[in-house]
């Protein structure tokens, strides 16, 4: 986890209050803590936590107490999550639970009680607030357990209670999600420490007293925000009957349409990654977007290498740019090159070296057949190469190249390494450092899953030293000149794209989520669905099944004289899925491809499709 902090609209880290022993709920929560009550088989928290991720959290702090073993285990699921204990937390308030939590709070923070069920819109209200501190109010709720708000002036905090009696003026609820900063923490802390004559202090109380005219926290209510909290049995029936299917409801209503894109990229995105890219205007030269593509290169290194051993270097561009990148400058001229060509990438690898006019070789190989590393490694000593470039998937076939054992020799030989790895990265895991690798290149919109517009080269750090010295061929895309630039500045040499950066952040720590072993078992439980329907309608494969990457899949098209792709494709498409031609001269093909936020219930309905389509020719 990396200790920056990327204040992506002002707000990243969460502390959720989860010590309470609940005992209005008692038989029920005996053995677990509050926050283990289940809606549909999911626990309240973990709908909190999932929300939180969604927004682009990526540190959530959970104070613990009763049953603290259960939130130990979630953070095992939830490597975002800290849990931090409250040893008295049977004496205590929810205010000494927030102090064991401060220690670990280094930013601005949302803070959230472990009982709630709330809409999400809750969380974009508060994280897009102008205002430093907030607290989020609703009107009447009528629960019978109401903190009650009093505000003055224009809207500030000014007393909390569960009783209207001692309140001048109600002006809402409290729901128990709050907007603060550490400043406005440490007053709290500092009340706490003077007034210990008081463990149960609510911190509530403590954030109510602290606020004042000059340094305020601001309560915004929103009348009918759907929320409530589940202390005890009534609530806990209302939450099942009525808030939750109405949460349930309004967050369906803000689902973008899903299309599920069976090209090999840019892939299908989560909703979470979509809504990342809407965020305040920012000048790109600010000091906040420079943690945030900073913590992306630091993320990004670390998916392929320890710490320390490999350097990414991120660019505006597709895939073909992070290619010409590496290929126009990693290779002196007085370097020999070998290119394998056994699809469309591989030739485009070779069309970029010939432009750069580089002294190179083409090795050239079957689409479909595996390579023969045998005859590689010859030619690559008899030919004297210095460098060599390979397509780690032909993405033109789903032909995988066996680049490890290749770059191993390579490495063994003191030949320097190029990876197009664009169609790979984040799928098959990669280590460039065991793997022999060192350049690399990948793209922001296939694997990762998130939107098109930055590329990125992974740099193994001794071999990128060696470059420095190289004659430059072109100007945008040098890449020793970007590292260098960066390195100092935190900012890429030119304007970068924005968004899909905001986008690649929330992407990142969704792959972090589920890592890149599982994603790749995810998406082979896909390819295996889609290999069962092709076997089902009898249709055959070029590439034998043993090197396939289970990412893209070449399908000959049926000999049926009424077949025709485009018919299929419009078909497919109008059920939401978008299917891809095949890239051969000498077959008649169509690819299937399997990566982005897809699941293998998508996969057999696609099967479904495509044998509703074969029956009615
Ligand atoms: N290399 C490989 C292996 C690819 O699969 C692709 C795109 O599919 C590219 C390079 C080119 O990427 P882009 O289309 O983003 O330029
Ligand atoms: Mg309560
Ligand atoms: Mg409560």
């Amino acid at each position: 986890m990396s200790v920056m902090q990327v204040t992506k609209r002002g707000c990243m880290q969460a502390v959720i209050l989860a010590a309470g022993l609940g005992s209005r709920l008692k038989n029920r929560i005996k053995n677990i803590p509050k926050g283990f009550l289940e809606l549909n088989n999911i626990p309240i928290v973990e709908w909190s936590i999932r929300k939180l991720i969604g927004i682009g959290i990526d540190k959530i702090i959970i104070g613990t107490g009763h049953c603290r073993k259960y939130y130990e285990n979630l953070a095992v699921k939830y490597p975002v999550i800290e849990t931090v204990y409250n040893p008295d937390f049977a004496n205590t308030g929810s205010m000494a639970t927030l102090a064991v939590c401060a220690k670990k709070i280094t930013g601005d923070f949302l803070l959230l009680e472990s009982d709630l069920i709330y809409d999400s819109i809750g969380l974009f209200m508060l994280i897009n607030d102008t205002h430093s501190n907030v607290v989020l109010a609703s009107g009447e709720t009528k629960s019978g357990d109401e903190v009650y708000i009093s505000t003055i002036g224009n809207n500030i905090l000014k007393m909390v209670s569960k009783n209207k009696a001692e309140l001048p003026r109600v002006y809402g609820e409290l729901v128990g999600i709050t907007k603060l900063t550490v400043k406005y923490l440490n007053a709290m802390l500092e009340y706490a420490e003077n007034n210990n004559d008081n463990p149960k202090l609510d911190y509530e109380t403590a954030m109510a007293i602290v606020s004042k005219e000059e340094y305020p926290a601001y309560v915004r209510k929103i009348e009918y925000y759907t929320w409530c909290e589940i202390d005890d049995e009534n609530h806990l029936r209302i939450a099942r009957n009525e808030i939750f299917p109405k949460i349930v409801e309004n967050e369906s209503l803000r689902t973008v349409k899903r299309e599920i894109l069976l090209n090999p990229g840019p892939a299908t995105t989560t909703d979470t990654v979509k809504y990342a890219q809407i965020c305040p205007d920012i000048c790109p030269r600010e000091e906040e977007f420079s943690n945030l593509q900073q913590w992306i290169c630091n993320e990004l290194s670390f998916f392929v290498g320890e710490k320390g051993k490999v350097e990414t270097v991120l660019f505006c561009g597709s895939g073909t740019a992070a290619d010409e990148i590496m290929i126009s400058s990693c290779v002196p001229d007085d370097g020999k090159l070998l290119i394998v060509d056994n699809g469309a990438y591989g030739a485009r690898l070779a069309n970029i070296a010939k432009i750069y006019k580089l002294n190179f070789d083409v090795y050239k190989s079957s689409g479909f057949l595996p390579l023969d590393i045998e005859n590689v490694k010859l030619k690559l000593i008899e030919g004297k190469y210095t460098h060599f470039a390979v397509v780690y998937h032909e993405t033109t076939t789903g032909l995988l190249n066996p680049v490890v054992e290749l770059c191993h020799f390579c490495r063994q030989n003191a030949i320097t390494t190029i990876v197009d790895a664009v169609s790979t990265f984040a799928a098959i895991p990669i280590d460039m450092d065991k793997d022999g690798i060192d350049f690399m290149s990948s793209t922001s919109n296939k694997n990762i899953q998130g939107m098109a517009g930055a590329c990125f080269v992974f740099c193994f750090k001794d071999a990128l030293e060696k470059i420095k010295s190289y004659k430059k061929r072109n100007y945008y895309f040098d890449l020793y000149a970007q590292y260098e630039y960066f390195k100092k500045t935190k900012q890429m040499r030119f304007t970068p794209p924005v968004q899909v950066l905001y986008a690649l952040r929330q992407a990142i720590i969704e792959l972090k989520l589920e890592t890149i072993e599982k994603r790749y078992r995810r998406y082979s439980a896909c390819w295996s669905e889609l290999i069962k329907g092709l076997e089902e309608l009898n249709l055959k494969m070029p590439v034998p099944i043993s090197s396939q990457s289970k990412l893209i899949t070449t399908i000959i098209e049926p000999k049926i004289p009424k077949y025709s792709f485009k018919d299929f494709h419009d078909m497919a498409k109008r059920q939401g899925f978008t299917i891809y031609p095949g890239k051969l001269s000498e077959l008649n093909t169509f690819r299937i491809a399997n990566i982005g936020d897809i699941k293998p219930q998508d996969m057999k309905e696609f099967c479904n499709i495509f044998k509703e389509y074969m029956e009615n020719l």
